[in-house]
């Protein structure tokens, strides 16, 4: 009996364990390593979007290259949720900096991530200066419905807790593992004070230009997301874009997909 248990407990932890998992980069240079790591690889291109399935470990994994961008990586998103059933999904790729406690090789594990596109001002009349501080977060565009056709407002969207405690235990050698807040919207801020209203409205440590696409769509259908960041660049210390780090975002990525278990 006791030899019975013990095989039912084993068969039910394996199969619990295997998931199926979209990880996701805008740029060739975001995904060409992960799509490398993948066993038994095939491709398909849907629409605009390519995706790469295969297995790493005990996992199905299927790389997404969503493009560029917030309306890119919510299509590619949907897509890939609808395609694939994926039950967990991770954005990953390159960011520039917002706080000054971040240097190029960092990573930053969004626990939070949010639009700082999504901006209204109030009426203001001719001839009286526009000014970006005046600006108020514009949260309708991160409203969701659900089953019920009750609409809630999401402040923030968060990456899934466990998913966060294995990524920061993770051994990583090309800087330091932080978490906090990602910013996306269609921008490139290179503006110091810009960035420094960004870093303080927003409390953000880096930007970019998908991740809250990806938690917004992701948390529309309650599929677990976790958003991983390298500072590829941070104007806040003058550090130029650093393509090598694309690559040690997705080592690192490669190093989480392992370690779920
Ligand atoms: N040089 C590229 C364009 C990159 S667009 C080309 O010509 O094709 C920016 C991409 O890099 C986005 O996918 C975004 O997520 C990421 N990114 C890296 N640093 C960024 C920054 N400082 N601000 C915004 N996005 C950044």
């Amino acid at each position: 009996m006791k030899k019975i248990i013990t095989s039912f407990l084993l068969l039910s932890s394996v199969a619990f364990s295997k998931e199926t998992i979209l990880v996701q980069g805008a740029m060739d240079m975001e995904v060409d390593y992960l799509i490398k790591s993948l066993e038994n690889p095939t491709k398909n291109h849907i629409g605009g979007w390519t995706f790469w399935k295969g297995n790493i470990g005990e996992h199905d994994v299927i790389v997404s290259r969503t493009e560029v961008g917030l309306v890119n990586a919510a299509a590619a998103t949907a897509i890939g949720i609808e395609r694939y059933n994926p039950t967990i999904i991770i954005n990953q790729g390159t960011s520039g900096g917002h706080d000054s406690s971040l240097h190029t090789g960092d990573i930053v594990l969004g626990t939070e991530v949010v639009n700082i596109g999504a901006i209204r001002t109030e009426r203001k009349e001719e001839g009286i200066s526009e000014n970006m501080r005046d600006g108020i977060f514009f949260d309708v565009v991160q409203r969701l419905r659900d089953k019920d056709n009750n609409l809630t407002t999401h402040k923030v969207f968060k990456s899934d807790l466990s998913l966060i405690k294995v990524a920061k235990n993770i051994k990583y050698t090309n800087g330091k593992i932080s978490e906090g807040v990602i910013g996306s919207a269609d921008q490139w801020n290179r503006e110091i004070e810009r960035i420094k209203y960004l870093n303080t409205t927003f409390k953000t440590m880096t930007e970019e230009m998908e991740s809250v696409a990806v938690a917004q769509t992701a948390k529309a259908y309650d599929i677990p997301f976790l958003a991983v960041r390298v500072l590829s660049n941070t104007e806040i210390h003058n550090e130029d874009f650093n393509p090598k780090t694309a690559l040690w975002c997705q080592e690192f990525t490669l190093d989480v997909i392992k370690n779920i278990k």
